[in-house]
């Protein structure tokens, strides 16, 4: 929250202004201008061509799989997707950037006009919140400077070229803690529509904050600084509040707060200059001449439109409002795209979703490993329901399926077998049971006794006696029903 600075510290408050600018490299399986793989983890400069190292004379292609997946973000987050939009060069020299200039668009961007909605209540209370997108657009991502030993760099292009949408936030967030809610549901939208795996530490997910402060109620904006390439949700959520608390700091003591570019030191808590911000006039931004407007025509926008999935959003209303879920176990089953692929191939078998969002909740998500996109069960969903069919009809306790539960993972078995194997079946014959209850409550005269003279926390030592007899296989609840009929208890 916006925490106002103590009365004696500050005489006004301030509130916190911030406006995120995301790069979310699109998942296409070519780079965005040139047939070269796009890849993560490969030897250096395998992945290369004229094309992406900005050879003399080598032409750009765009690559349609990038428009439609930049599209579809697009679409996704509210934005009208502009039916002709342009490409420019954004030209500045880095090692990394061999053309001297980086492809992307400035002023006529893929899309405009989006938002997203955010839960920014206060602790304990939820209030929705509407965030506004100012734009999205397509652009190319750089290579990778090594900084190695005894002073060397080296540069991998293998990235350069990979395509990326840029996302651009309204300065519509008010505290560390809500641009980290905004950036959550960013990456959610996004990897359930499938065009970015949401990787923060590898950088397929990159965040630039931009920060300012002005006194609460005033209008105007303040000067913002602009803090780079932070890479975990909770840095970004500490470097914000610092940023904001330092610029309080400045404002208060008489100085002003300068347009600068920051980073952030997560060891030392605090926020460090980079540089002083380059404004847009530097990068004499200009049509690239090299590729034609981008146009997408009313079809194909349709069309995109009406292939997106369910968004996650959505999918948690009908998780708690249709299925009956409680809000924390809907939010978990969306924790991931394939988690909930696999909730509701489970739930749509069994019946119960209920049953089998706690099933998934208890055992299944402990040993689930997600990477990216991809995840990997340690069962699959049609062990999950035969597992939970098995307690449903009382061959089994919900104790025994943890056992069960524990066989199976890991393996393709069906849970059936196990029980047969181990022989695990509870024992729900009233006959039987009554045949041993009787012969225990004979073993044991003087307690029986007792129980019918009114002890009845004996009742306790009758049920042990069965489940002894019996391997603690009986149900409980006929043992019950059985010694209540035979001693005539309550
Ligand atoms: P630039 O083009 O120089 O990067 P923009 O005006 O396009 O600047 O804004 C970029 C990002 O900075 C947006 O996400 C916007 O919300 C945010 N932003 C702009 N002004 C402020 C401000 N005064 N305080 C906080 N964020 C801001
Ligand atoms: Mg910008
Ligand atoms: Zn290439």
């Amino acid at each position: 929250m916006a925490t106002p600075l103590s009365s004696a510290a500050a005489p006004r408050a301030y509130e916190a202004v911030i406006g995120l600018e995301v790069h979310a490299q699109l998942l296409t399986r070519t780079k965005a201008f040139c047939a070269c793989a796009t890849s993560f983890g490969d030897p250096p400069n395998t992945h290369t061509c004229p094309v992406c190292l900005g050879l003399p004379g080598a032409l750009p292609v765009l690559n349609g799989e990038a428009v439609r997946m930049a599209a579809s973000a697009a679409l996704a987050l509210g934005c009208a997707l502009q039916p002709s939009s342009v490409f420019a060069r954004k030209n500045y020299f880095y090692p990394d950037l061999p053309k001297g200039y980086q492809i992307s668009q400035f002023d006529l961007p893929l899309a405009l006009d989006g938002a997203l909605e955010i839960d920014a209540g206060a602790e304990g209370e939820s209030a929705r919140r509407r965030v506004g997108i100012r734009r999205v657009h397509m652009e190319e991502d750089a290579g990778k400077n090594l900084h190695g030993m005894g002073g060397s760099s080296l540069v991998d292009l293998n990235r350069a070229g990979t395509p990326l949408i840029e996302i651009v936030g309204e300065p519509d967030l008010r505290s560390g803690a809500e641009a980290v809610e905004y950036l959550k549901r960013l990456r959610e939208i996004l990897m359930f529509i499938g065009v970015n795996d949401g990787n923060l530490e590898q950088g397929s997910f990159r965040c630039d904050a931009n920060v300012s402060v002005r006194p609460v109620g005033e209008e105007k904006l303040g000067t913002r600084t602009e803090l780079k390439n932070i890479n975990s949700f909770r840095f970004v959520a500490e470097a914000i509040d610092l940023e904001y608390r330092r610029q309080i700091a400045l404002i208060e003591r008489g100085d002003r707060v300068r347009q600068q570019t920051r980073g952030y030191n997560a060891e030392k808590k605090e926020t460090y200059l980079l540089r002083d911000k380059e404004n847009e006039a530097g990068y004499r931004y200009f049509p690239e001449p090299d590729l034609p407007p981008l146009v997408i025509d009313e079809v194909l926008a349709i069309a995109l439109r009406a292939a997106l999935p369910e968004l996650p959003e959505v999918k948690r209303r009908r998780f708690t409002e249709g299925l009956g879920l409680t809000p924390y176990a809907a939010s978990v089953m969306t924790g991931h795209p394939r988690i909930a692929a696999f909730f509701e191939e489970a739930a749509l078998l069994h019946g119960d979703p209920v049953k089998v969002a706690n099933l998934v909740q208890a055992e299944v998500l402990r040993d689930t490993r997600t990477a990216g996109l991809l995840a990997t069960f340690p069962v699959r969903p049609g062990q999950v329901v035969a597992l939970l069919r098995l307690v449903d009809e009382g061959t089994i306790s919900g104790k025994q399926a943890k056992e069960v539960y524990a066989a199976v993972a890991g393996t393709d078995r069906d849970p059936a077998e196990i029980v047969k194997e181990k022989g695990m079946a509870v024992m729900t014959d009233a006959g039987a049971i009554e045949r041993i209850a009787a012969e225990v409550i004979a073993a044991n005269a003087k307690q029986a006794a007792a129980y019918r003279a009114g002890k009845t926390a004996l009742l306790g030592f009758f049920v042990g006696q069965i489940m002894k007899q019996t391997g603690g296989s009986a149900s409980p609840a006929v043992v019950n029903e059985v010694l209540q009929r035979l001693l005539g208890g309550a």
